[in-house]
């Protein structure tokens, strides 16, 4: 595959039940963050739905060659393991396009939900929240995963909110920089990627300490638009090193909302080009080259 294939890091697939009626659904399922996010009360969500060719046309629009499909930071068991078959489904649907990671709700269950996971085809973990489903660097459940997954070479995307920033739908659910030092400390051969830049941990890379307990802790650019200025591609390169940052958007969340109905790649990926300050070497490290690696494909 030529190295110009660009593989989006961080997208979700949803079963289409979540989003007829967000509301009822979390109710039902006991999923009350879920409704929070994408139905704020008196706001306009930025949630998009998407199925799996309306993805793969917006894949194919862009020379997206490859997505990982991220689960959700389900507060549930049973909605963890009912979203992974829809995800296998969808990585059925594309095998050559999909790459599917599961919803695993740390608990005393880790191991099974891991191995039911690995049955159907998933190849790592995430989005995981740390806040959402309560757990920390100590946690039995925690133990276990992150050996599973350091033993299968699966990757672990985390959910980091900014540590500082203005208040969204989701903002509250405080995700402390320092948890992710200790899990990164807890399993230091376990490939961890932080979404949404780490929320801003990558500047306490500049300490040589922590950088060395970070060497394998990736950052992916999800949602970016709707945080940051597209500098910050730059800024984060200059501070980690371009080999580990990783191009995600959070499809199919709308990421300009004041110029955007549907979600697509189009703006963001000219935002890049344009205006990220990356070279274009360092654009194709992020776009494809690192999760190549990280993957272990090259
Ligand atoms: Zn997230």
């Amino acid at each position: 595959m030529p190295d110009h294939h660009i593989i989006d890091a961080h997208t979700h697939v949803f079963p289409s039940e979540l989003g007829q009626d967000p509301c009822a659904w979390a109710a039902a399922r006991n999923e009350p963050h879920w409704a929070e996010l994408v139905a704020p009360a008196g706001q306009a969500g930025i949630q998009d739905w998407a199925d799996p060719q309306d993805m793969l046309n917006a894949m194919d629009a862009h020379s997206i060659q490859r997505a990982i499909l991220l689960g959700w930071y389900w507060e549930n068991e049973d909605t963890c393991r009912w979203h992974n078959q829809t995800i296998a489904q969808w990585v059925a649907h594309a095998p050559d396009r999909f790459i599917g990671f599961a919803s695993i709700l740390p608990n005393k269950n880790t191991r099974d939900q891991l191995e039911a996971a690995h049955d159907l085809g998933l190849r790592g973990v995430g989005e995981l929240h740390i806040g959402i489903q309560n757990f920390h660097a100590e946690s039995a459940a925690w133990r276990t995963l992150a050996d599973w997954c350091t033993d299968h070479h699966w990757p672990v995307n985390l959910h980091v909110t900014e540590a500082a920033g203005h208040t969204h739908p989701g903002s509250h659910a405080a995700t402390p920089l320092q948890a992710f030092v200790r899990l990164a400390q807890s399993a230091p051969e376990l490939k961890l990627i932080l979404a949404h830049w780490g929320g801003g941990l990558p500047f306490f890379e500049a300490n040589p300490r922590i950088s060395k307990i970070l060497r394998n802790v990736y950052y992916d650019s999800a949602a970016s638009p709707l945080l940051y200025k597209p500098e910050i591609f730059r800024r984060v390169a200059d501070l980690v090193g371009h080999e580990k940052i990783l191009f995600g958007s959070d499809y199919p969340l709308r990421l300009y909302p004041a110029i955007q109905k549907r979600a697509g790649y189009s703006q963001f990926l000219q935002d890049i080009d344009q205006h990220s300050g990356l070279n274009q070497n360092e654009q194709q490290a992020l776009l494809g080259g690192n999760l190549r690696k990280l993957l272990g494909e090259s």
